[in-house]
């Protein structure tokens, strides 16, 4: 097996083996760009390593075999005194994980190659130590795990013992001492010295990056994330470039349009007299490429004419790091850039107007996870809230919380359920748990190239960046003499970048405005709109399946339709039995013969008839599919402990209260061990006479009385948790008598049809199919009975171990399990339709509005999906997108 690859053999197609990094320095270096030499080794190493512990076979020879490439190229040697090649060993993974693994630059120098260094750079001292005492601070930090701070504060202490503020200021003799003191720190913590082999820091920190896979920061980005856990970094060797070299070098990052609102013309931060990170660690305040065009034209213009070929090339936004050693420009990673939701949309947009791509491909380059981020609410400025400062919008949302300055903090907060907003100078990988815990983050220092500015658009989180107002201390901050202490309630508008006092009222974000007809996108002169507008169009004329709601209300059923829904996939007539209702339940329940039993339902009724009645005004001329009620009766009962406690309390007092006495009985009486696998569903409709007759005449009642308006319903009655064609059949022949009897000949048509939830339902589709028009598959039920897991008990108590231990990479109930409840639903599909061709197939229940399970239902042939209202439009953008 092959484990290393020069970067003249690889391409950007090759991410698997050689990492995104490492396949586009491949890409850029067939391409011809300025990339310096370098190799990859694989991802596919790296998992032996992890596997192994310690050694990879093969590897070292392979390593050698290209170094001496290398050498050759670069005409020095790794570890020659006098005139030293220098490396980078960089980790580098299929998918980008931002910060959260491991590089050491100018590996390969020691004592003695920092003269030569020196030498190399014309006498240029500073230069050499510079480099070599950051060569110990990564390594003793990355490889070694010498607490990162230590470096830090001697740093500090070395700048404050000079007076100065700034590294560029400190001279060579400064940064000797500098590495004097560095090496210390290095023996303390390690209880060896600083490895003066170039061969061996190269081996190390090979192994440092392989090992960086999984530490514990780069694990919870991939959880986050819903990356893989076994693909393991691949690591890039790559020829230092210097752009700590003086005044006439420097390093940047740049994008080929603006990430956070994807407005055309290229982006970037530029920092003089620097290396790697530098830029983003937000150590100095940046200069923009404008001035990097007054400082160093030549280099500018070479600059722009890369991201314009990069651009051409990819054909899609591109984001590059790139460093000049004096004068001369060096291209060092580039990939398709990450990028708002905003942005993702009017960019995909411009593209097809550009003629880069068509509106096909526009509409695989959005996703639905992004537009739910365009969903969400932005603040009601009306009321005028203390303005407290203004950064930089890195990365948009409205979001208010309580103020806490550390990433522990911040976890422990949100863990009491309160909202916080994570305020640092700067965030690094170690704030991540904070980050995530955070509803929102607010940094004083930093641009849009940050650390903070990265992470959180990847989690699609509100951040604000570079307030640099801010006098951030270690529990308030300070803007003037106003002083904002951790607990105070502050609002971040990560679109803005406006910051504010207290808590701001939040309104519809314009996409919602739209969605709700209130925003016209051929008037709006809104980008962003338009391009919702058009992609969502193009979705809505390529999609095969059909996108309806879940709604038990008017109100809901209206709004679903103004986002687009095509009728409803689930109407739970639960939901008409609560509030003032439950008391006719109870009575129905408490019933002692037929009489007082038909009583109650004769109440229940016309209730039902009303409710039933709105919903298919509302829905008029589209499908309503009405689920027949689902739930054990006893949740419309008081709990158990409340009424015994309560009728225990009235024994004490003497009292007798034959109604609390009955109710007491009963509720004894219908108690069940596993209520969910209990007397519910259809299972009720069988033993309590009359009352799935009452409803049922309730919905042929409100269908004819549409009808004789002169409206179009399409009801679709739903029996739940069936399990047993004969089951179905019970019911149905009951319903069809009513049926015939309310609507006669007046032409309303309405179907009935079953939920698959119940595993056996699903391996007895065929059987099923003959009393059914229609199949809903409830994939809630479906996933909680094919596993096993009782639903409302399982994801606190030990999911997270099944997450960590990657027996499943998301919960099953979020997104669907295509492997043993998506075979139920595909076998169910099949026999079904053999059994009745035209059966119609839906789903309702969470996974309708899941973007990946509305890829596999697609795939699996289903009509339509079922979803929340605000899901609709996400559902809507999906299934476009799994039919191109
Ligand atoms: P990340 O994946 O976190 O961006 P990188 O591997 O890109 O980490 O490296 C971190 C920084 O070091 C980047 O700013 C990069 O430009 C710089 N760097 C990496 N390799 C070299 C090199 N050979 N010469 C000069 N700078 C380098
Ligand atoms: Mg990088
Ligand atoms: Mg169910």
């Amino acid at each position: 097996m092959k484990f290393v690859y020069d970067f003249a053999e690889g391409n950007k197609d090759l991410k698997d083996l050689l990492g995104g990094k490492g396949a586009n320095l491949a890409e850029m270096t067939n391409l011809g760009l300025p990339v310096p030499p370098g190799f990859t080794i694989t991802t596919e190493a790296c998992q032996r390593f992890l596997t192994a512990g310690t050694h990879v076979d093969g590897l070292d020879a392979e390593i050698d075999e290209h170094l001496a490439t290398l050498e050759a190229a670069m005409g020095r040697r790794l570890g020659d005194p006098a005139d030293p090649l220098l490396v980078s060993v960089r980790s580098g993974a299929k998918f980008s994980m931002p910060g959260m693994m491991e590089t050491v630059l100018n590996v390969g120098l020691n004592d003695a190659s920092v003269d030569g260094l020196s030498r190399q750079a014309g006498g240029n001292d500073r230069f050499a130590w510079d480099s070599y005492r950051r060569l110990i601070q990564m390594f003793g930090k990355t490889v070694c795990e010498v607490p990162g701070h230590e470096f830090e504060d001697a740093l500090h202490e070395a700048k404050t013992a000079k007076g100065v503020s700034d590294d560029v200021q400190l001279d060579a003799d400064d940064l000797r001492a500098l590495v004097t003191a560095y090496k210390k720190v290095f023996v303390k913590h390690t209880g060896h010295e600083f490895p003066q082999d170039p061969r061996e820091q190269l081996d190390q920190a090979v192994a440092a990056v392989f090992r960086s896979w999984n530490a514990d920061r780069a694990v919870l980005y991939r959880r986050q994330e819903r990356i893989p856990t076994d693909l393991g970094t691949a690591v890039n060797v790559v020829a230092m470039v210097f752009g700590n070299l003086g005044a006439d070098s420097g390093t940047g990052v740049a994008f080929t349009r603006d990430p956070a609102t994807g407005e055309q013309g290229v982006y970037g931060d530029y920092l003089s007299n620097a290396q790697g990170e530098d830029v983003v660690a937000g150590i100095r305040n940046t200069l923009s490429l404008a001035d990097l065009e007054q400082l160093d034209k030549r280099s500018y213009d070479e600059l722009m004419q890369i991201m314009a070929t990069l651009e051409g090339h990819y054909r899609d936004l591109c984001d590059i790091e790139f460093t000049i050693e004096r004068g001369k420009l060096w291209m060092l990673q580039t990939r398709v850039g990450k990028r708002t939701a905003a942005a993702a949309f009017t960019i995909a947009v411009q593209l097809v107007d550009e003629g880069v791509v068509d509106l096909d491909e526009a509409l695989t380059r959005v996703t639905g996870a992004q537009l739910a981020q365009l969903m969400f609410p932005r603040f009601d400025l009306s009321e005028n809230p203390d303005s407290l400062t203004c950064g930089i919008g890195a990365s948009p949302g409205a979001a208010y919380g309580e103020v806490v300055f550390t990433s522990q903090r911040a976890v422990e907060v949100a863990a009491e359920g309160r909202p916080v907003i994570l305020v640092r100078r700067e965030t690094n990988p170690d704030d991540l748990p904070g980050m995530i815990a955070a509803n929102g983050i607010l940094t004083s220092r930093g641009g849009k190239t940050s650390h903070a500015a990265v992470v959180a658009r990847g989690m699609g989180k509100t951040c604000v960046c570079g307030a640099d107002e801010m006098e951030v201390s270690a529990t308030s901050f300070a803007i003037g003499s106003h002083t904002v202490r951790e607990g105070d309630t502050i609002s971040v508008d990560g679109t803005t970048g406006r910051v504010y006092l207290g808590e701001v009222p939040v309104r519809p974000s314009e996409v919602v405005q739209y969605f709700e007809g209130d925003l016209d996108p051929a008037q709006a002169n809104d980008p962003l709109v338009a391009a919702v507008h058009r992609i969502l169009t193009h979705a809505d004329g390529k999609r095969r399946l059909n996108v309806r709601t879940n709604a038990d209300t008017g109100v809901d059923a209206a709004r679903a339709r103004r986002f687009g829904a095509q009728g409803i996939g689930l109407c739970r007539t639960e939901h008409m039995f609560l509030g003032d209702r439950r008391e006719l339940v109870e009575r129905l329940i408490l019933a002692r013969n037929e009489t007082e039993r038909n009583e109650a339902l004769s109440a229940l009724q016309p209730l039902q008839r009303a409710d039933f009645l709105q919903i298919f005004r509302e829905m008029n001329g589209l499908p309503v599919t009405i689920r027949l009620i689902d739930p054990p009766l006893h949740e419309f009962l008081p709990s158990l402990e409340e009424l015994a406690v309560k009728v225990a309390v009235q024994h004490e007092h003497g009292q007798r209260v034959e109604h609390d006495e009955q109710l007491l009985a009963a509720v004894r009486r219908m108690h069940e061990q596993n209520p969910m696998l209990g007397l519910r569903g259809v299972r009720l409709g069988l033993v309590i006479p009359g009352l799935f007759a009452m409803q049922v005449r309730a919905i042929a009642e409100a269908a004819a009385a549409l009808a004789s308006e002169g409206g179009n319903p399409r009801p679709e009655i739903m029996v739940p948790l069936v399990g047993a064609v004969q089951e179905l059949e019970t019911v149905r022949a009951e319903a069809e008598r009513i049926i015939a009897e309310v609507v006669g000949s007046s032409g309303v048509e309405i179907l009935i049809g079953t939920m698959i939830e119940v595993p056996r339902a699903a391996l007895t589709a065929g059987q099923i199919a003959e009393a059914a028009e229609f199949f809903s598959f409830g994939t809630n039920d479906l996933t909680q009975m094919a596993w096993g897991f009782s639903r409302d008990d399982v994801e606190g108590a030990f999911f997270w171990r099944y997450l960590e231990l990657g027996i499943f990479g998301i919960s099953p109930f979020e997104s669907i399990d295509a492997d043993g409840v998506g075979r139920l639903v595909r076998i169910a599909a099949e026999e079904g339709r053999a059994a009745r061709p035209g059966l119609k197939l839906g789903v309702c229940g969470e996974h309708g509005g899941d973007p990946d399970s509305v890829h596999f239902f697609h795939e699996v042939g289903l009509d339509y999906v079922s979803c929340s209202p605000f899901r609709v439009p996400i559902a809507r953008l999906e299934a476009g997108r799994a039919a191109v």
